[in-house]
């Protein structure tokens, strides 16, 4: 390709409404351009990058031995009242439209139902099965926050797949032959990422995987072990007991803690250590009309543990302060568990203190030297807390480490939770209808050229890794409209690297200085640079930069094609 012949549209500003490096940095390098709130066109430079990834996420399916098929992202709702999720997908996030007859339909976020139809229509018999669909289509999810750039859109691109099996040993071997797969595409496009144990959302089922990229910029938070055995999303990461302290119970203490609000406050009064305390939440309940949950001070509750809990109401909601006051007599910071008179829930390391300090039930006053069950009323003991670094692995796998991560990817067991409302069965060996068990499996390829240039960028710009940047090489002549020395070895270089099969964009606009030229090169990251200029070809020679080292060396001209083989065709990332 050559460049007066390609859209470059880079800007010279940083976009101020972008947050964060590969929003910035595809907007400024002209990969993408924005239509509305969370909806882009991908542009040249732009989409050559996200062909590479659905290229690499092709290729590893096809391997896996999946089908691709293409379903419509128009879906009717009767489909979804089918699955019921019509009223219930991730509040707001379904676009509803009618058609002409007043029908409603929905733009796909999403396609279990629409490929559980396709199932239940064509595949019959048992003898079929495994069967795995999969498909690389835009999704439309009207997302409350759309930002971040592609990283969290609301129109974007994902690979879905869907697998259909008899039995349940037969979809845990397919959802492991996924898990491999997606660690292929994330090695080939030489990714920093680690698979960890996840939620299964409002797509549902039991066994879930999320497959993240590491970065600082990621909007989830993973748990590692310090042994690596165990890695989980922190909305799902066990908190293990703390062993229970063994100090001798002293008597309860009532001291006076004026205006003393948060336990910040308190433990700053009462110059008490934070680990020492509790915290007390009212929630509303789902049998009663408040339950009480206890953390140490210095923890946090995970919002996402308690609604597992039955006697939680769902969605989970913070008492108001008049029902506080109604129940308690107090105000949300003075309260404790020691006289309450509805369920309270303990977490496990605030089960194991011994003389904690905690709200009187009382305005301005605390309780020290408070001790389970002699000072409160009955209680269950519970995991709801948020882990934190530091804290105990759980299965003694050492001790817990905490990163940022971006989802580029989640697999999930369904089991019959698509399959079993719509009635998705095939017939078993002796002719009875069986209901297909399911899985489903999703990489946000949109998302994956954002979270790429969160691991590969610095201040100049992006740094791709060879095997998924818009360009292998860029070929940027000197003077080439003065030099025909300069203007002949460019594009007979060109040629040369494009019959090697290299992907090569050579710099032909003459109207731009060469600094100008580096500078964009740096921001858009072509891997490799070759420059050509008047001075180093009389020694044979072109200047080479390498985008990742911004190493510079002379190569020989005739060692060119051979070098840019071998540094970008080189050992593939996954064999
Ligand atoms: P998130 O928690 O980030 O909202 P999700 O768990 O809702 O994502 P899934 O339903 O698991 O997403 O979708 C599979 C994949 O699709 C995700 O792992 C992600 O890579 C991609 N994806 C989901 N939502 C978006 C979005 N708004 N923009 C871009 N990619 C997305
Ligand atoms: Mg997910």
């Amino acid at each position: 390709m050559k460049a007066s012949q390609f859209t470059i549209s880079t800007l010279k500003e940083t976009p101020s409404d972008a947050e964060i490096a590969s929003h910035q940095l595809l907007i400024k390098a002209g990969f993408i351009r924005k239509l509305a709130s969370g909806i882009y066109s991908w542009m040249p430079m732009g989409l050559r990058v996200l062909r590479k990834i659905e290229h690499i996420v092709r290729e590893e399916m096809n391997r896996s031995g999946a089908q691709e098929i293409l379903m419509p992202v128009t879906q009717p709702g009767e489909l979804w009242e089918e699955s019921g999720r019509w009223q219930l997908y991730d509040e707001g996030l379904l676009l509803k439209f009618k058609d002409r007859h007043d029908r409603d339909f929905c733009f796909g976020p999403t396609h279990e139902e629409v490929v559980t139809d396709i199932a239940r229509m064509e595949l019959k018999s048992h003898k079929q099965l495994p069967v795995n669909f999969y498909q690389i289509q835009t999704k439309f999810r009207d997302e409350t926050r759309p930002r971040f750039g592609v990283l969290r859109a609301r129109e974007f691109i994902m690979k879905d797949a869907y697998s259909f099996h008899n039995t349940l040993d037969c979809l845990q071997s397919t959802f492991e032959q996924m898990h491999e797969t997606y660690s292929r595409i994330l090695t080939q496009m030489n990714l920093e990422f680690r698979a960890v144990d996840a939620d299964s959302g409002s797509i549902g089922g039991s066994g879930s995987i999320e497959f993240h990229v590491l970065a600082d910029s990621g909007e989830d938070l993973i748990a590692f072990s310090s042994d690596g055995t165990y890695a989980a999303n922190i909305e799902l990461a066990e908190a293990v007991a703390p062993e229970t302290s063994e100090s001798p119970l002293l008597p309860i203490k009532k001291v006076e803690t004026p205006h003393q609000k948060t336990i910040a406050d308190v433990v700053e009064y009462l110059q008490l250590p934070i680990e020492s305390t509790i915290k007390t939440l009212l929630v509303e309940g789902s049998d009663t009309s408040l339950v009480a949950l206890v953390v140490r001070g210095d923890h946090t509750l995970n919002p996402l543990k308690v609604e597992k809990l039955s006697t939680v109401r769902q969605p989970l909601t913070l008492a108001s302060e008049a029902d506080i006051l109604a129940a308690t007599g107090c105000t949300p910071g003075s309260i404790g568990p020691t006289t309450l008179d509805f369920p309270i829930i303990v977490d496990r390391a605030a089960n194991a203190l011994r003389n904690f300090t905690c709200g009187a039930n009382e305005n301005d006053y605390h309780l020290c030297n408070v001790n389970w069950s002699r000072d409160t009323p009955e209680f269950t003991v519970e995991d709801i807390r948020n882990v934190e670094s530091g804290d105990l692995a759980p299965n003694a796998s050492g001790t817990i480490e905490i990163r940022r991560g971006i989802e580029v990817g989640h697999i999930f067991q369904l089991g019959n939770k698509y399959s079993a409302p719509m009635k998705a069965t095939v017939l078993d060996a002796e002719g009875k209808a069986q209901t297909m068990v399911m899985g489903c499996y999703g990489i946000g390829v949109s998302r994956l050229v954002g979270a790429a240039i969160e691991q590969y960028h610095d201040d100049r710009g992006i740094r791709w890794p060879t095997s998924i940047a818009p360009f292998q090489v860029v070929l940027i002549p000197i003077n080439a409209t003065k030099s025909e020395q300069v203007h002949k070895t460019a594009h007979q270089l060109y040629q040369q690297l494009l019959d090697a099969g290299i992907e090569v964009l050579l710099d032909d606009r003459d109207q731009m200085r060469p600094g100008v030229k580096f500078a964009e090169a740096e921001l858009i990251g072509y891997p490799h640079r070759i420059v050509i200029g008047d001075r180093s070809l009389t020694n044979g020679e072109v200047e080479y930069v390498n985008r990742h080292t911004l190493e510079n060396q002379a190569w020989p001209v005739a060692e060119v094609v051979a070098k840019l083989k071998s540094a970008v065709l080189g050992s593939p990332a996954v064999d």
